[in-house]
């Protein structure tokens, strides 16, 4: 299989930083490059929030031959992540991993990092499942970024308050209680936040949404298992609301983000996080 993963020595000018300690309260590690501060711009910062294997049982059913050859050990490997971009004034987070209470580190490894929860300026939602909006609530249900302005999809937020997904959304209520005069809905295709471009990409939930930096994309949930889906994007995972529609969206937003030649910072990519194709 090709190697896909990105190196950050020579292909972007944003300074990229990977925060991968354990939770044993390590530095994390950082990989800097000398290119990247000569033309230091941004720095995104990706941020694991926890180690995760995806069962290859959430994509059977489809070439299940084909998914046995590529997993024969019935699991890839994956990760649950979140990404910090430093842009001038603001310090811009995207998505917030399972929070503590399910054990989630991103709180630990912005503390490690030195940066303070206060510090956030805002929060891109790629979409509202658990191990994305989490970590933006406390267990009672606080909120834990208390400066932050959040900014998510409005056909996300439709979903999951009159339209399909309305029936399972506790935890969705809970973080448009707690950060009630703090959220902004964007209708994908407007540009947010000094040039941070927003990218409709429905399937996975309704308001699915990638988000262009510029000098990468953050590609939310649109795959879940690198190893099969980048050579094979027609697999879907059970976890995709609409299987056919996200089949489709990631057909077309690969063959978009390889034209692109920018890299992707995916929620679910394991170490090191950011893919060039
Ligand atoms: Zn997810």
């Amino acid at each position: 299989m090709k190697n896909y993963f990105f190196k950050t020595a020579t292909i972007i000018i944003t300074t990229i930083i990977v925060a991968s300690c354990s939770s044993n309260g390590d530095k994390p590690a950082t990989t800097e490059t000398s290119e990247a501060e000569n033309h230091k711009i941004d720095t995104l910062i990706a941020i694991q929030d926890s180690p995760q294997q995806m069962p290859a049982y959430l994509f059977a059913g489809q070439y299940d031959e084909l998914l046995n050859e590529i997993l024969p050990e019935g699991t890839a490997e994956s990760s649950i992540n979140a990404f910090l971009l430093e842009r001038g004034d603001k310090m811009v987070l995207f998505d917030a991993g399972l929070g503590e209470e399910r054990n989630g580190q991103l709180l630990a490894k912005l503390d490690s990092l030195g940066i303070k929860t206060e510090q956030i300026t805002d929060i891109c939602i790629t979409h509202f499942h658990g191990d994305h909006i989490g970590g933006l609530l406390t267990a009672n249900g606080e909120a834990v970024f208390k400066n932050a302005k959040l900014h998510f999809s409005d056909l996300e937020l439709e979903a999951w308050t009159t339209g399909p997904l309305q029936d399972r959304n506790e935890q969705v209520n809970s973080m448009l209680t707690a950060y009630a005069d703090r959220y902004e809905t964007f209708h994908a295709g407007d540009t947010i936040i000094d040039g941070i471009v927003t990218i409709a990409a429905p399937g996975h939930t309704p308001g699915h949404t990638l988000f262009d930096i510029g000098d990468a994309i953050i590609v939310g949930d649109l795959l879940h298992a690198v190893d099969l889906q980048i050579e094979h994007p027609e697999f879907s995972s059970l976890y995709d609301f609409n299987p056919l529609e996200a089949r489709e969206t990631r057909i077309s937003m690969l063959e978009k983000i390889r034209n692109s030649h920018k890299p992707m910072a995916g929620m679910h990519f394991p170490e090191p996080f950011i893919i060039k194709l």
